[in-house]
């Protein structure tokens, strides 16, 4: 059998190296054809010698001339490329099987549709990019064919504990239809799980990103700590799902070996756990049907003490409430969130804004919200960009 060929977005970040690491362990099973970055000009030469891409994408323009560069005085036979067209065309090459969607935020919904429309198998980690754009991701996965496998571990655990007729549903079939009762998404609470509230709204960014159970890219850290995270997580397990309002419920569980939930008709609740590593959705994504050593050490249960679980606190996480309410009012509001997330991030982690003002942000760019229809791809764009304006016309008052 010939290796399984892969484009990787997104291949300098933190999900990035795990799948990587994955792949080298099974060098049989798989082969590196493009490799992505936006302008980590390092951390993509090293990769480049280790794994000898094909291709290799970087979206910022001067980051693509110096690595072109270094695989030149290396002599490496790379080409080497920029810009959001060179994203789409490697995640659609017909030299392609399986695409991992790891770029962070908004900048992966194109190339992660390109790989979509393309009919390719796509692990998606870039949950951002389906939250953008839920009903037209999912109509293009169905029209093209694609096969969807979750990497984000709450959307993992679900789909490993879902019945067979549903993983095959592609986000199509009934959960009722099939005895699923519910959804439990579990979360950790976050860095400031049991900080004090008053303390919450001057947090620094370095204390925002230190998780106490996962090691993960600097966006989706901050987003653990206000727990927006799980709001994104939570719209997206319904189109992944395919949910009703009363089939998704969030709950939090400190300890990160329960990495979620599904519970049946009959009062069967089933759980999937594993140790809080990336490696082991996306060794799951990556040989699906199949399994694969991850690399990852097995749950030591005589070691693990209490699993203990409670409902989330709606003071401490404003941003939680935010995205389920924007989950079921319409795409315009799941897009406009998210963009205004996004600003926001960014401008707490470069010390601009306050932790606290995050979803003081949010909720303002919601409140404004006229709620258009947002459908089209370029009405999702157009959305997404008003949002940003609208958040960083916010953002000059604080
Ligand atoms: P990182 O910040 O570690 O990595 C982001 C990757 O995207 C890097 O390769 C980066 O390149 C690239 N990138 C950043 N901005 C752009 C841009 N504008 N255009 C093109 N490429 C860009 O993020 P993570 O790996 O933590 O997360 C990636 C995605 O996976 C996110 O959507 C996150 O929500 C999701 N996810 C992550 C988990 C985790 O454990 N880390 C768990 C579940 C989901 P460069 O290095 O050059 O900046
Ligand atoms: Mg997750």
């Amino acid at each position: 059998q010939r290796p399984q060929t892969l484009t990787i977005l997104g291949a300098t970040g933190s999900i990035g190296a795990s799948t990587l690491a994955v792949i080298a362990a099974h060098p049989e099973a798989f082969s590196v054809y493009a490799l992505t970055a936006h302008s980590n000009v390092d951390a993509m030469f090293a990769l480049c010698e280790q794994h000898r891409p094909q291709v290799v994408v970087m979206s910022d323009g001067q980051a693509a001339q110096a690595l072109q560069q270094r695989v030149k005085n290396a002599q490496l036979s790379i080409q080497v490329s920029t810009g959001t067209d060179a994203l789409c065309a490697v995640a659609a090459a017909d030299d392609v099987d399986t695409v991992m969607a790891a770029i962070v935020g908004a900048a992966g919904l194109l190339p992660t549709l390109a790989a979509v429309h393309a009919g390719k198998r796509v692990l998606l980690a870039n949950k951002e990019a389906l939250v953008m754009s839920g009903q037209l991701f999912m109509d293009a996965v169905h029209q093209s064919g694609a096969q969807l496998l979750p990497v984000d571990s709450e959307h993992n655990a679900i789909f490993q504990a879902l019945p067979f007729a549903v993983q095959q549903g592609a986000g199509r079939v009934s959960l009722a239809d099939h005895g699923v009762s519910q959804i439990l998404l579990t979360g950790s609470g976050g860095p400031f799980r049991e900080t004090p509230l008053s303390e919450l709204a001057a947090q620094t960014p370095q204390a925002a990103c230190k998780h106490p159970n996962w090691s993960m890219g600097q966006k989706i850290s901050v987003d653990s700590a206000t727990m927006l995270n799980k709001g994104l997580e939570y719209i997206e397990a319904r189109w992944l799902f395919n949910c009703q309002p009363n089939e998704l419920n969030v709950v939090i569980h400190p300890q990160s070996v329960i990495h979620s939930m599904v519970q049946y008709v009959d009062g069967s609740v089933l759980a999937q756990m594993g140790q809080p590593d990336m490696r082991t959705p996306i060794a799951h994504c990556l040989s699906f049907p199949e399994r694969i050593a991850s690399g990852v050490a097995p749950l030591d249960f005589a070691a693990m003490g209490a699993l203990t679980f409670n409902a989330p606190d709606a003071a401490r996480y404003p941003c939680l409430q935010l995205a389920i309410d924007a989950c079921w009012a319409g795409q315009a509001a799941t897009t406009s969130l998210n963009a205004a997330n996004e600003v926001a991030v960014a401008a707490f982690l470069q010390e601009k804004i306050q932790f606290g003002d995050i979803a003081k942000i949010c909720q303002q760019v919601l409140d404004g919200l006229a709620l258009p229809k947002v459908q089209s791809l370029d009405e999702i764009l157009a959305c997404d960009e008003e949002a940003r304006a609208v958040a960083m016309q916010q953002m000059s008052r604080f």
